[in-house]
């Protein structure tokens, strides 16, 4: 499965890519079907599927390149804003099951819309923050 894995391939060079940064333990390149021009994604060299499952040091590499590559796509496309995100799972949207980061850049009026917000119910909140606590 993993030898199968789409990003890993990029990292190898076996599929091409618009690379756009790279070190010991990240690699950065142009998502394919960007939201707006310099949508980049940001993922670990070696392999995991996702935030449930990556290694403690590569996450602090990735975060510490998302810093680095968001000012650098900010800059290098005029964007007046950036999003980052990325999903987890199937029901989160997660397409490629190598676990990466979206940088999004965004614009004043670019029509595109955030998720829709719900509200809790009386006492909702903090039996919710009870149950994840429990696991923390
Ligand atoms: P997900 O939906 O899993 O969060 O995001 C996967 C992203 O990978 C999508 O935005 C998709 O456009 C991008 N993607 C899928 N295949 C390729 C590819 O072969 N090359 C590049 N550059 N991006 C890809
Ligand atoms: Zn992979």
């Amino acid at each position: 499965m993993m030898n199968d894995c789409i990003f890993c391939k990029i990292i190898k060079g076996e599929i091409p890519s618009a690379k756009v940064y790279e070190d010991d333990k990240v690699y950065a390149f142009l998502d394919i079907m960007p939201v707006n021009p310099g949508h980049t994604l940001v993922i670990p060299k070696k392999h995991s599927e996702n935030i449930f499952d990556t290694d403690d040091g590569d996450l602090k590499a990735i975060a510490v390149a998302l810093k680095k590559v968001s000012i650098a796509v900010k800059k290098g496309v005029k964007a007046d804003g950036i999003n980052i995100g990325q999903g987890n799972g199937r029901a989160a949207g997660q397409a490629v099951f190598h676990l990466h980061f979206h940088i999004m850049p965004r614009f004043e009026n670019d029509g595109l819309e955030m998720f829709p917000q719900k509200k809790y119910r009386e006492g909702e909140m903090q039996q919710v923050a009870g149950k994840i606590k429990s696991f923390l």
